[in-house]
């Protein structure tokens, strides 16, 4: 297209060619003007606060509070009773799933399933400022403030306002849209995906689903780019564990686990494991490189082009994202050991969180560490374990969507696929073979609002009203299928 458009500029007078783009711009009004919402921003705003002031966190709260309030605006919105259900393996851990009945017919496609989560991370108001409350939804200076106003509330409130407008405006989807609102993403035994996959498979079996864990990234005010997460690491918890017969303290011996297991840590804490990349990190790199500064760039290009680059990964190792995105990485977490203050130690114990590249096994994780420790002494054990979960391929059927939308919003900003280092729900649709993406064009800027599980939590304004437009005009692109799928 430039190729096109520089080869008419020797023919076209210039004025011609910054004309049309000048009126696109006019032609784009803001979505959100301050102090001049409309009605369905009202509604989503309404939700928001109602769903951010009921405390769904993993121990004090209770997240059915928040899915019977969901039920009710599903309700309200128009969806029949006989499309929601309410339920959970415990009382104070139910979900809530709607459907909106598409025009179905022997030709239509399956159904899409917007996914988000009630639940949020603990939050105790002495931890906040002082003139917030993480439990009381407040606006302030372009932001709105609480637990969950960015994780995951504002998606959460934004598919249920949407209904709103839909049935408002009476749309009829071509193929059904599955809204589910689940519980203990975060932590907690009782995730929701997990439990309706398997106790209701047929309520949120669909072609695909829409998630959290993609988003806008903003620099100084300004959109960068989009972002869709097509894949995500696998946590895994490993033991290391190192045993002595013991004896009195008096009396010590070269061969103590204390010491053994500090030897082991202190190896573990050195060790880098190999760089990878795959479909979507490469994609990744190869399109952040244009918007990051010359060396960092530089050294993203060097890296997708050769992984062994060393010179290339000591630049991007400083940023600890980057270089999560990079390689499988473990982190002692946790430790104990010793039983007396004048025995030595029978016994000595360290926890290993490991974030593991979508491509590799707890087991061939486990086995990289016992050799880098080299102590037979010294027990490397698998803990916990979360079943491997493969990229989702990027289809066209999103990808173009998402790239058109995103344009229509912010102007020719790239839409980028990316690899979360931390977990969302998507796992266990991926783990089923069901593509899994996490989209939002919900905008926030990494250096001043990465504060999901942290202090004074929030979204800024702007960012939640243009979200849901953005999911607005997604959802109803996804759902005006051409063909079955
Ligand atoms: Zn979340």
């Amino acid at each position: 297209m430039s190729r096109v458009v520089s080869s008419l500029a020797r023919f076209v007078p210039v004025v011609l060619l910054v004309l049309p783009l000048g009126l696109t711009a006019q032609a784009r009004p803001p979505i959100y003007s301050p102090g001049r919402l409309t009605a369905d921003q009202q509604v989503a705003l309404g939700i928001y606060k109602e769903l951010v002031e009921i405390n769904t966190s993993v121990t004090t709260g209770n997240i059915t509070t928040g899915a019977v309030a969901m039920a009710k605006r599903f309700r309200e919105a128009g969806i029949p009773e006989a499309d929601i259900f309410v339920g959970g393996p415990r009382p104070e851990k139910h979900n809530v799933v709607a459907r909106i009945r598409g025009k179905g017919g022997p030709n239509a496609a399956r159904p899409i399933l917007l996914l988000a989560h009630l639940d949020v991370v603990e939050a105790l108001k002495a931890d906040w400022s002082p003139d917030l409350d993480p439990f009381k939804f407040i606006e302030r200076e372009g932001y709105y403030y609480g637990r969950g106003t960015a994780d995951d509330k504002a998606m959460a409130s934004i598919f249920v306002a949407n209904v709103f407008r839909m049935k408002r405006e009476g749309w009829v989807p071509d193929r059904d849209i599955i809204i589910a609102l689940t519980a203990d993403e975060e932590s907690g035994p009782a995730n929701g995906v997990d439990w309706l996959l398997k106790n209701h498979r047929n309520l949120v079996d669909a072609a695909f689903v829409i998630n959290e864990g993609g988003g806008g990234t903003t620099r100084d005010g300004k959109p960068l780019f989009n972002a869709v997460q097509a894949t995500e690491k696998i946590t895994t918890n490993l033991t290391l564990r190192a045993t002595n017969k013991g004896g009195h303290s008096s009396v010590p011996r070269d061969d103590n686990a204390i010491t053994q297991l500090s030897d082991a840590l202190g190896k573990v804490g050195r060790y880098a494991f190999p760089v990878q990349l795959n479909e979507v990190t490469r994609e990744f790199f190869s399109r952040t490189a244009e918007l990051e500064t010359p060396a960092v760039g530089r050294a993203m290009k060097a890296i997708v082009a050769n992984p062994r680059d060393a010179a290339a990964m000591k630049v991007l190792g400083a940023d600890p994202r980057y270089s999560s995105m990079l390689r499988t990485s473990c982190v002692a977490t946790m430790l104990s050991g010793g039983h007396a203050t004048n025995a030595l130690p029978q016994l000595a114990e360290a926890n290993i969180n490991c974030r593991i590249y979508p491509t590799e096994t707890a087991e061939q994780v486990r086995d990289s560490l016992a050799r880098v420790i080299g102590d037979t002494n010294v027990k490397v054990e698998i803990k916990t374990q979360r079943p491997a979960s493969p990229s989702s391929a990027l289809l066209p059927e999103v990808m173009d969507p998402v790239r058109r939308i995103t344009t229509e919003l912010w102007g020719p900003i790239p839409v980028i696929p990316t690899m979360s280092t931390g977990a969302t729900d998507s796992r266990f649709f991926r783990t089923l073979g069901i593509p899994a993406f996490g989209v939002s064009g919900l905008f926030s800027d990494p250096t001043v609002d990465a504060r999901a599980h942290g202090r004074d939590e929030r979204m800024r304004v702007q960012s939640f009203f243009e979200g849901q437009e953005f999911l607005y005009r997604l959802t109803k692109a996804l759902a005006t299928a051409k063909t079955a799928s």
